[in-house]
């Protein structure tokens, strides 16, 4: 690296160029002026080392000290030196060297910075943030969330390519691609009164490529789906899309977990991402297992009240129900009569030193959950003991084998309603908060093994294909024109491989059959869930015409509809389709996952804000008149007066 401005980098910095001439550039991260002697910390991409300027310096150099400032842009030429023995700062990578600067150039000047540039977020608000982000991509945190970013992108391509995978872009202005959101819209000038749709997601597109013959496909592809402004959703998020045909679910499990142990080794050894600016040290990486788990959606549901488990919590759900009469608590009887409740209980080992406070807050989560009646008892030295214990008729070593009961356990009971998990689900709420309680007050005795770095794959399969809904499969449409008003919605999405044994009722039949309950089909789905967090989804495709008007037909798709909006993709899978199946993991989720950070947005370089705008440029913006006449658009209200 020679250039007019610098001879070396920051990180290139090593004993072997001591009393040489270097030249180096980068910001002034601090300066320190002591009368004499002035320090400053110059920073690149790479590193940072002290400068220093003092009386042996050069009068050039010297008279510059007064007039800068953090942030100023400089190149320095000097001699590196190792510093004293008492100076040796040794957490910096460059901590034993300064570099004493005999010409100094101002390449370009900084005004009063509205944030500071820290290693970690600086305090300032979010849309202060995003509104300067190039001074908040200057950070630590966000410069390393960009390189593990750069780096998973080059694993995978990696780990793809020497898998026969071909990288294939699929466009962005398309007829639309439903993946149950709605979607954003362009306007044609060529086809005044026409729209495109971005994807949101390129699925169509991808199952065409392997009635191609392409056979193994990927892309990291930015999808673009128009929610409502909630939580952590981002207007555009980039997914590795993924393809294969002649392919079962196995193979798509074991190429998927082949590729995050890779990613994980490249993470822990590449030398490039362990340092930046701030040397910044990146964790290691361990998977819990090589293999994933796997569990169905309904086991999931049963024993960890959700689809999205997170398997770093060790408390599973139970069914007390066969317990009820013979538990003597009369608030539990009802369950005998009453098939459409039943009473789940959760055994949270050395629960049992929770304060009566903790249990009140698990008791009132309970209740906001749904919970009919929550209950609790404690074991101490072989017996029940607190809350329901001096009515509770059964004993510790009564049920003790069935539930793994223990001395120090905590045990709460649910009652609720069985349909559609209603128990479940507030179990699996609660689960969560209890074992937060639980290891707040045990970190702070014993210092567990950090959890966070700790990742706990999990597949989740054999989803329902449909799930009722009062609203329509096509909330991307505009809702007034469209002819639906059926019950059932496409779980993933409507291209997915219904499971073997329900093929026969469905091609024997004209759907939807009135009355019938759609939810007990279950689809060649899966979910890679990490840590409770939802990685990807993925499924086995319909790759039959006919098969795929039945599913259309079930979600309410009219034959115009099928025609207008999928005739492509139906006419396509005439022509000797492969079967084939995919799965696209979310590259943000994943990033966000792997650097434990709560928002996406701490991972992309230059996202929306909470309602969907970019501080950084003001999108989105008016247009012109002209440009709205060229468009043939009317605009007849504004959400801005
Ligand atoms: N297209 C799906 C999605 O974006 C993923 C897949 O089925 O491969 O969620």
């Amino acid at each position: 690296m020679d250039t007019p401005f610098r001879t070396h980098t920051c990180g290139q910095i090593d004993s072997t160029l001591l009393n040489k001439e270097l030249q180096l550039a980068g910001w002034i991260h601090r300066i320190r002026n002591h009368g004499g002697v002035c320090f400053i910390q110059l920073r690149d991409r790479y590193s940072s080392v002290q400068l220093v300027i003092d009386d042996s310096s050069p009068p050039t150099a010297r008279h510059l000290i007064n007039q800068l400032h953090p942030e100023y842009c400089i190149s320095i030429k000097g001699i590196l030196r190792r510093r004293p023995d008492s100076m040796i700062n040794s957490e910096l990578r460059n901590g034993m060297f300064e570099f004493h600067v005999h010409d100094l150039r101002v390449l370009s000047p900084a005004p009063t910075l509205p944030i500071t540039i820290e290693p970690n977020h600086a305090q300032a608000s979010e849309d202060i943030r995003l509104h300067h982000r190039y001074l908040d991509l200057r950070s630590g945190d966000m410069q390393q969330a960009l390189l593990v970013r750069h780096l998973v992108s080059q694993a995978i391509r990696h780990y793809l390519n020497a898998r026969h995978f071909v990288e294939i872009e699929t466009p962005t202005l398309i007829r639309s691609t439903p993946e149950g959101a709605r979607d954003f819209l362009v306007p044609s000038r060529l086809q005044q009164g026409m729209f495109y749709a971005l994807p949101q997601s390129p699925q169509l597109y991808k199952q065409i490529l392997m009635v191609s013959g392409m056979d193994r496909y990927f892309q990291l592809a930015h999808c673009y789906r128009d929610e409502d402004a909630r939580g952590d959703r981002q207007p555009e998020h980039t997914q590795l899309d993924i393809e294969m045909s002649f392919v079962t679910q196995d193979e798509i499990f074991s190429l998927v977990e082949g590729m995050i142990a890779e990613i994980f080794e490249q993470l822990n050894t590449d030398e490039h991402i362990r340092y930046n600016s701030f040397d910044k040290h990146l964790p290691q990486f361990s998977l819990a297992q090589p293999t994933f788990r796997r569990m169905s959606y309904d086991y999931a549901m049963r024993t960890y009240g959700t689809d999205k488990p997170d398997l770093r919590i060790p408390y599973l759900i139970q069914d007390f129900s066969h317990h009820a009469v013979a538990s003597g608590i009369p608030f539990f009887a009802d369950i005998a009569t009453d098939t459409t409740k039943m009473i789940a209980c959760i055994r949270i080992p050395n629960g049992a030193d929770l304060s009566r406070k903790h249990i009140d807050a698990l008791a009132h989560h309970a209740q906001e959950q749904g919970a009919e009646t929550f209950a609790w008892t404690k074991i101490k030295r072989g017996v029940f003991e607190g809350g329901i214990a001096s009515k509770l008729q059964l004993t510790p070593s009564a049920i003790g084998q069935e539930y793994s009961l223990e001395d120090e356990d905590l045990m709460l009971f649910v009652k609720g309603v069985r349909h559609d998990y209603g128990v479940h689900k507030i179990c699996g709420a609660i689960r969560t908060t209890a074992y937060h309680l639980v290891n707040s007050k045990h970190d702070r005795t014993h210092q567990t093994t950090n959890p966070k770095q700790l990742f706990e794959f999990v597949w989740i399969t054999d989803f329902p294909l449909f799930e009722k809904t009062t609203d329509t499969f096509s909330s991307n449409m505009n809702k007034a024109d469209t002819p639906y008003a059926q019950a059932w919605t496409p779980a993933h999405h409507m291209f997915t491989q219904p499971q073997e044994q329900h093929l026969e009722f469905l091609m024997q039949h004209e759907h939807p059959v009135p009355d019938y309950d759609y939810s007990q089909l279950r689809g060649m789905l899966y979910d890679l869930v990490c840590n409770g967090v939802e990685l990807a989804s993925g499924s086995i495709r319909i790759h039959s015409t006919e098969l795929q008007r039945k599913v259309f037909d079930i979600v309410g798709v009219t034959h115009e509809e099928q025609e207008s909006r999928f005739g492509f993709l139906l006419r396509a899978l005439t022509y000797g389709a492969p079967p084939h199946g995919g799965i696209a993991p979310g590259i943000d989720r994943f990033i966000a996952l792997l650097l434990n950070k709560d928002s996406i947005r701490d991972v992309i370089a230059f996202p929306k804000n909470s309602i969907g705008a970019s501080p950084l440029d003001e999108s989105p913006g008016a247009v012109t008149q002209s440009q709205l006449d060229e468009l043939g658009i009317t605009i007849t209200n504004t959400s801005k007066s």
